[in-house]
């Protein structure tokens, strides 16, 4: 895929600039007639008014047909049809699809923060910040075409939310964070590079935290030498992630694993350590074990 020039690395832009122009960018998709003929879209009051996708009320027959066709699983049926606004990723499957026999299923008019859900998961919006469609980025696997690492640099690659669960910008901003201590940065060609606050803490704009998109790809580009950290970072991803509440702290794991370093616990206590907040259960504790040793051990 071909990036064309964005406009908002021809200059120098702040943040809240390039915010604007995602915004714009969505704006205009969904004003495009073709966009709103392929998404049923009416140009009722409530088009204006409701600020996110929904379903009428008053329109739905409640035959069901929508339901199994959104990826996040937001629709439920009960006499009539409904989404969940927060469930909801704003990729427009439920619309393109023309499966509403009375075209029921409306766009609502996006605003920030939510319009980023739209411009991640929706594969027809296209990010203004990098001129790519979807996600934003043709992603560092297109490397032969962009060029994003060179000889002697490994290029990292972190796709979240795909397949079925989505994702949320808090969890992508723990992913960020955890780069950010060891010195790396989204590439400035990545879509979320845009969205960061706080450089020197790997922070991300507080308001769109809560947003939930079908899919976020972070890229980074990490020097072939320094390959250490790289599996470090996987490591201590691989135990962060482990609880599925996001309990368990970058920090709490680092002092843990300098605990097992210096002989004062076992891999088995510190996994036993990260376990107890997790009420549902769900750490694996074999898996949590060999992953402190492998950290433990990593140069
Ligand atoms: S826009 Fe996408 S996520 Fe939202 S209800 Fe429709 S299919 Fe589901
Ligand atoms: S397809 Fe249309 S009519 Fe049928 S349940 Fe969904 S919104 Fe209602």
């Amino acid at each position: 895929m071909t990036v064309r020039k964005s406009k908002l690395f021809s200059r120098q832009l702040s943040r809240r600039e390039a915010i604007r122009i995602i915004i714009r960018s969505s704006t205009i998709a969904a004003a495009s007639p073709s966009i709103v003929a392929l998404a049923g879209c009416s140009s009722s009051v409530e088009t204006e008014t409701i600020t996110h996708r929904y379903i009428d009320q008053d329109v739905c027959i409640g035959c069901g047909e929508c339901v199994s066709l959104c990826p996040m699983g937001a629709i439920s049926l009960a006499e009539t049809s409904s989404i969940d606004p927060d469930e909801c990723a704003e990729c427009g499957v439920c619309s393109r699809s023309r499966v509403c026999p009375v075209n029921a299923i409306q766009q609502g008019n996006l605003k920030w923060p939510r319009v980023l859900r739209e411009v991640f998961s929706n594969p027809l919006a296209e990010h203004e910040t990098t001129g790519v469609q979807g996600r934003g980025t043709p992603g560092i696997k297109a490397n032969d075409s962009e060029k994003r690492y060179q000889h002697g640099q490994i290029g990292v690659f972190v796709e979240m939310g795909r397949p079925v669960l989505g994702t949320r910008f808090y969890d992508v901003e723990k992913v960020v964070q955890l780069f950010t201590t060891y010195g790396y940065a989204p590439v400035k060609e990545n879509p979320v590079h845009e969205l960061i606050s706080d450089h020197a803490r790997g922070l991300l704009v507080k308001e769109i935290l809560n947003e939930k998109v079908i899919s976020c790809v972070l890229e980074f580009v990490i020097p072939q030498r320094e390959s250490g950290s790289l599996l470090k970072i996987a490591e201590e991803l691989t135990l962060v992630t482990m609880c599925g509440h996001g309990l368990i702290s970058v920090n709490r794991i680092r002092r843990l694993t300098s605990q097992i370093r210096e002989g004062h616990i076992s891999a088995k206590e510190a996994a036993n350590d990260i376990a107890a907040p997790c009420v549902c259960g769900i750490v694996n504790m074999a898996r949590a074990e060999s992953t402190f040793n492998k950290l433990v051990n990593a140069v």
